[in-house]
């Protein structure tokens, strides 16, 4: 009882029964190997290759030949750059679980916003190219130290070289959940491409509105629009967040809504289009942890961070709109908030 309590209203799922032995054997199986089983995985690495050489990956559609070197807004080559790849503890407690979220963070981005909290890695692109083997390589290697999935930071404009390593890898053994999390800046024709291959989409919902996206995020003003369509398609991707009886995540959506100062994220407005747009048991959480990085000191309404009663009013709004699904972290934290003002 308390562990489903503890879970929220995840759904708590039984592995797929996939070959029902003498000893009722039961083995679940990731997204991608289900594609590669129908025969269709290496097609779709085809199609998503040929996007490098009018690279169209996402909605700044630069249209360079990164093939040939040319970069486009992201600044990022051919190759996969990656930052790090390492056990995360600070990811949502269903990706945790003991032996960490099997974190693979991707140099360069194609939003670039003044507040970036890792911007070293995002905007000045710190990092080492490697192979798709390589990155292959890491993969297995977070397999082998037990993390519990696979989870691909800022993955948009390496999309291509993700799904040729996720099939080196599935052929040497790779068996994680593969996570996409990405600042949910992705057009519609690219996700399209990625159903049946990720098992879990972890999207941002920056913005609500277009002035603050363009003022904050390089010019995106379309981020709103284009990321709640993603988030739409998403779900109908891989639906609520599912949980396996360990309660680690296997499956479904998990959207992140960082609240910053002054309302610039546009909390209420969010989760009433959650409310209004996907079931009430979306796993949201909203995060207070916002903090001043980069440039975001030059703009006086996001240069500090944000308060207690900024962080229980976006909590509120999430109860007012009847969301039932709220990461049980940033519940503990408005529980504190709360007694702390009553006492
Ligand atoms: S992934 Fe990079 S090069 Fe490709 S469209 Fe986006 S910003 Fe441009």
């Amino acid at each position: 009882m308390k562990h489903s309590l503890f879970l929220g209203s995840s759904l708590l799922l039984s592995p797929v029964l996939l070959h029902a032995g003498q000893r009722n054997e039961i083995r679940w199986i990731p997204a991608y190997e289900k594609l590669e089983m129908e025969g269709k995985l290496a097609q779709r690495i085809k199609q998503a290759y040929a996007i490098f050489e009018n690279c169209q990956l996402c909605p700044r559609k630069c249209g360079v030949n990164r093939q040939k070197g040319e970069k486009g807004f992201c600044r990022a080559p051919v190759k996969p750059v990656i930052f790090s790849y390492h056990p995360h503890f600070g990811e949502e407690m269903s990706l945790v679980g003991e032996k960490g979220s099997g974190t693979i963070f991707f140099s360069n981005c194609n939003l670039r916003c003044v507040f970036c909290q890792n911007w070293p890695i995002a905007h000045e692109g710190k990092g080492k190219e490697v192979q798709d083997e390589d990155l292959a390589g890491s993969m297995l290697h977070l397999q082998k130290m037990g993390c519990h999935n696979i989870n691909l930071v800022t993955p948009t404009h390496v999309m291509p070289n993700i799904l040729n390593a996720t099939r080196i890898a599935l052929k040497k053994g790779l068996h994680l959940p593969l996570m996409y999390n990405t600042s949910g800046y992705e057009p519609l024709e690219i996700l399209k491409m990625l159903e049946g291959i990720v098992d879990i989409y972890k999207p941002d919902m920056k913005y609500m509105d277009a002035d603050k996206a363009a003022k904050y995020s390089a010019g995106a003003s379309d981020y709103p629009e284009v990321t709640k369509k993603a988030i739409v398609e998403m779900h109908r991707q891989v639906g609520v967040l599912k949980l396996d009886k360990r309660g680690m995540a296997i499956r479904g959506v998990i959207i992140r809504h960082l609240v910053m100062p002054n309302r610039v994220a546009g909390t209420e407005k969010f989760v009433k289009w959650i409310a209004e747009t996907l079931p009430k048991s979306t796993y949201v959480n909203i995060m207070a942890q916002y903090r001043v990085e980069y440039k975001a000191y030059d703009y006086p309404e996001i240069a500090r961070g944000i308060t207690e009663q900024e962080f229980l009013e976006a909590m509120d709004s999430a109860e007012k709109y009847g969301l039932t699904n709220l990461d049980p972290q940033s519940i503990a934290l408005r529980n504190f908030y709360r007694h702390r003002r009553s006492n």
